[in-house]
């Protein structure tokens, strides 16, 4: 294994608003290629130009640091700068304070990468994630933790302390219940058993945690059997949801690496894993055609049946109006549906999702806009999109997430999950 110290120009990805998934505004990778060597990563392929992605792990060393100046330069100012600013001491003004600390609008931040895991075995000695955890503490930023290592359990002091100031959400991927196929496709990274662990303790600690169930591999990890185990499990520690997804195998690398894991290991598994990702989409989705349903409606079912929820939820940001939070959540929530489990084109969840990304870049409470009959107006609402609003700002649901929820019930009794 080869370890090499690199000096980073720049850390955290731009803005983007309206993210249906695990509502995230930024991500960073603290490390460059990760140790953890899952079969499937889709950080292996030459999309990402990591080369020897596995075995040679470049480590960001000024992360904090260049994490640091990109927020101040943002107009972000930490609360440990203006708390040693004489003028913050004849600060008497409570609102001052509160204006100085809630502007720019604080943003959730990916701390773990989406192709390196923040938690590898570089981190132990290294503490990047440590470090810009700190840093996200000062600046009051909610994080989003999503590892498959046991070792953020070192953290939960910060992790607790930012969950005061704004929110943490720790969520655990997890995607195979047997140890044997665990070992197969993520060889270096912590036991499902050691996660589900994990999990249970970041529960304790009064954390928001919970699951994610991705890739969920076809042919091999997509059976009732592992899917309703891993469902069963979270709960059984107190994950607060699981989401299930399928997998996506890029051309080139990726792809290559993954079929000759699955060829060894999975044999009679491989022609049908080649087939349905034969197309080579750039993106890497398999032939939905080919496949006989996806796994993110079993996953569905399976999370309704054991009493699980099968998604995150929004987490109100600091100085956030609630009432603001919760319609963003809704709207977010028809959007996922709509397109990941009911594969609905793009243009029917579009209104929903423009209407979500003007609340979360910052509107006033909803509640005042509506009683001045200024919400309309303001979110650009039209005959569609302004019902849905009202109704979900009156109760947790409004009529169309409940005919999304219906149609995903038909679909799920057509394909007999
Ligand atoms: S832990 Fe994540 S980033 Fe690391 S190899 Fe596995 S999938 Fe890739």
């Amino acid at each position: 294994m080869e370890y090499e110290t690199i000096a980073a120009r720049s850390l955290l990805s731009k803005p983007k608003y309206g993210d249906s998934w695990f509502h995230i505004n930024r991500s960073l990778n603290p490390y460059r290629g990760c140790e953890f060597a899952c079969a499937y990563c889709d950080g292996r392929s030459e999309y990402y130009h990591v080369d020897n992605f596995q075995t040679h792990i470049r480590i960001k060393e000024n992360a904090p640091e260049i994490m640091r100046k990109e927020l101040e330069k943002e107009g972000y100012t930490s609360r440990s700068k203006l708390e040693t600013e004489t003028l913050w001491s004849f600060l008497d003004d409570e609102d001052a304070k509160r204006l100085a600390l809630m502007t720019p609008r604080r943003q959730v931040i990916g701390v773990c990468g989406g192709v390196s895991d923040g938690y590898q075995q570089a981190e132990k000695e290294h503490k990047i994630t440590r470090r810009n955890l700190e840093v996200l503490y000062d600046f009051g930023m909610p994080v989003f933790v999503l590892t498959k290592s046991n070792l953020v359990l070192r953290d939960l002091d910060i992790l607790q302390q930012i969950n005061e100031r704004a929110f943490a959400n720790v969520t655990f991927t997890i995607t195979h219940h047997d140890p044997k196929v665990k070992h197969v496709f993520e060889p270096k990274s912590s036991t499902t058993e050691e996660r589900f662990e994990a999990l249970k303790e970041v529960r304790k600690r009064g954390l928001f945690g919970g699951v994610m169930a991705t890739p969920i591999l076809p042919g091999i990890g997509n059976t009732d059997e592992n899917m309703r185990a891993l469902a069963k499990e979270a709960k059984r520690v107190g994950a607060q949801y699981i989401l299930f997804a399928g997998m996506t195998l890029k051309p080139g690398r990726q792809k290559e690496h993954f079929l000759t894991v699955v060829k060894k290991n999975f044999p009679d598994q491989y022609e049908y894993i080649r087939e349905i990702y034969a197309k080579n989409d750039k993106y890497g989705h398999a032939d939905y055609r080919k496949i006989p349903f996806r796994s993110m409606i079993r996953g569905y079912k399976i999370c309704k049946e054991v009493g699980i929820s099968p998604r995150t939820i929004r987490h109100n940001l600091p100085f956030e109006h609630e009432i603001n939070t919760k319609v963003l959540g809704g709207l977010l929530d028809i959007v996922f549906y709509q397109r990941y489990l009911l594969g609905l084109p793009w243009s029917k969840s579009k209104p929903f999702q423009e209407v979500a990304i003007r609340i979360e870049k910052g509107v006033e409470n909803l509640k005042e806009l509506h009683e001045h009959d200024a919400l309309r107006g303001r979110l650009l609402l039209d005959d569609t999109t302004q019902p849905i609003v009202e109704q979900i700002m009156d109760r947790d649901s409004c009529d169309h997430l409940v005919w999304v929820e219906d149609k995903i019930k038909e679909l799920i009794e057509r394909l007999n999950l």
